[in-house]
């Protein structure tokens, strides 16, 4: 289970690193911010559950809207700083800091909003989403919202020579010395894990598969124990394939802003956080829906992208078919680490390659 892990897991929380990297990635914090006020008419004399709150600064942003009430549950230490942060913004009286797990804390009433930061790398590593999914099923009203609504995984191929040449072909030649004998050792040493590197556009080869999509309203805990995909691309060039990446979005639901809020909602922005506006991605047509991506082609976040790179490049060719399927279980050593199964298959090439995200 879970628990017998967790005091490790809550412990990493309890630094200042942690937190502070997470704040300071603005595309992150920012597209949550935007997402709070644009559904500003959604809390707005309403209850909010901040599942795993850290400092508090989601529930603060749902104080601004005007939220009624907001719990702001987390089991990590960093609670105790988080109920000071409130209390030196004099919104104690709105928001209750909870130091506990989200699984059994006691709440006495139903809830109009889940706000949550649970995405971890390649979206699903530290499996948080399952607390948040405890906390719809115990407290969210029916017909009541999800911050974020909708998450999905991606994969697509990618070349990467820099990359590789860096890690590997390194031990060609060193000082003229032939140390290809330290090429199987490089190889396992550098690719064995996942990698969490940033990557662009120009290394990927194809658009991507979705691995899966999450609608968080109706997910359910055995639904993500183990997530998988097949998949057949076609090359969008020739290239050497060095690996596949993964990478994630999550959405906000709807909303619907009327003219009003929308004022109030820059004016608040530009006062309190000194930014000038909103800069997120939106989405579809007349909706203003707020993505938080973190795909290769938008600006970097603190999650960068999950690197699953192949021990032996293979060269392929403009159009050519790359298939295979790629699977994420939870780990029964503890089920907040991943089990990786990746099958490759290229020309008359096919590779089993199988990992551990710890
Ligand atoms: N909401 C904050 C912090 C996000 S990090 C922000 O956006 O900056 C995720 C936080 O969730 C961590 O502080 C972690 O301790 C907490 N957390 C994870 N699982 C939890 C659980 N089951 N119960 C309570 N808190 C949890």
């Amino acid at each position: 289970s879970f628990k017998e892990h967790d005091a490790a897991y809550f412990h990493s929380y309890s630094h200042v690193g942690i937190h502070e990297e997470m704040i300071k990635d603005r595309i992150r914090t920012e597209a949550y911010r935007d997402a709070i006020f644009s559904h500003a008419d959604s809390i707005r004399d309403k209850v909010v559950v901040d599942v795993g709150c850290g400092t508090g600064i989601l529930s603060i942003f749902c104080a601004y809207v005007g939220a009624r009430k907001v719990y702001a549950v987390d089991a990590s230490d960093i609670a105790v700083q988080a109920k000071e942060v409130v209390k030196a913004n004099g919104l104690s009286d709105i928001i209750t800091v909870m130091h506990g797990r989200v699984e059994e804390v006691q709440i006495d009433e139903e809830v109009d909003v889940i706000v949550s930061e649970w995405m971890g790398y390649m979206l699903l590593y530290e499996s948080m989403l399952a607390s948040v999914i405890c906390a719809r099923d115990r407290w969210l009203k029916r017909g009541g919202i999800m911050l974020p609504s909708h998450a999905t995984l991606y994969m697509a191929p990618i070349t990467n020579p820099d990359r590789y040449s860096e890690s590997i072909d390194f031990w060609r030649s060193v000082y003229g010395i032939d140390m290809s004998a330290m090429l199987p050792l490089a190889k396992q040493c550098s690719f064995e894990e996942p990698c969490i590197e940033s990557i662009t556009a120009e290394n990927v080869l194809s658009w991507p598969i979705v691995v899966k999509h999450i609608d968080c309203s109706r997910v359910t805990i055995r639904e993500l124990e183990t997530v998988s995909a097949d998949f057949m691309i076609s090359s969008m060039m020739m290239a050497s394939l060095h690996g596949f990446a993964l990478w994630f979005d999550v959405a906000f639901g709807t909303p619907i802003i009327d003219a009003q809020s929308e004022s109030s909602m820059e004016s608040t922005i530009v006062k309190d956080f000194g930014c000038n506006g909103i800069n997120h991605r939106r989405h579809g047509n007349s909706s203003n829906q707020i993505i938080l991506s973190t795909a290769p082609e938008e600006p970097p976040t603190h999650w960068a992208q999950t690197i699953l790179y192949i021990y032996e490049p293979i060269e392929v060719t403009q159009d050519q078919i790359i298939s295979g399927s790629i699977s994420l279980s939870q780990s029964r050593e503890n089920p907040r680490f991943l089990n990786i199964h990746l099958e490759y298959a290229s020309g008359d090439r096919y590779f089993v390659k199988e990992s551990v995200m710890r």
